[in-house]
């Protein structure tokens, strides 16, 4: 059910601590850590602790937590000082998309260029 662990999904692992992660920041309902294929100098990913699909179901069911992954994506780029030259934070929503975890999730990117549009 929405909004609760999933024993087969891998961030709620991590949440859990039953898969090793490098955490950098964690709230009452985030946990930001760094991505295992890191495709920037900064790649951290910011997920809510409770299990939604992807950011759309997050979104209609808890905006308020929805609102604390975008505060914690702001706070992972201050802390990294990537606020001054500018970052990205994306949302992959569905296959078509690239999405490949299915617990929702903030990419934050940044240290170097990023191009316009994406892959
Ligand atoms: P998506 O493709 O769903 O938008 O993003 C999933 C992200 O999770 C990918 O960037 C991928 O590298 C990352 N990822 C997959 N498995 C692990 C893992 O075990 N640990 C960490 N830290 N990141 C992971």
């Amino acid at each position: 059910m929405a909004g609760e662990s999933q024993a087969d999904c891998l961030f709620c692992k991590i949440v859990a601590g039953g898969v090793p992660a490098t955490v950098v920041r964690e709230t009452e309902t985030t946990v930001a850590f760094r991505d295992i294929n890191p495709q920037a100098p900064t790649h951290v990913l910011v997920i809510p602790k409770a299990h939604y699909p992807d950011a759309a179901s997050l979104a209609a069911a808890k905006p308020e937590v929805a609102a604390d992954v975008l505060r914690e994506a702001r706070e992972v780029a201050l802390e990294d000082g990537i606020d001054g030259t500018g970052y990205r934070i994306v949302f992959n929503t569905g296959t078509g998309a690239g999405q490949t975890v299915f617990h929702a999730h903030a990419h934050v990117l940044g240290g170097r260029g990023l191009e316009w549009p994406p892959g």
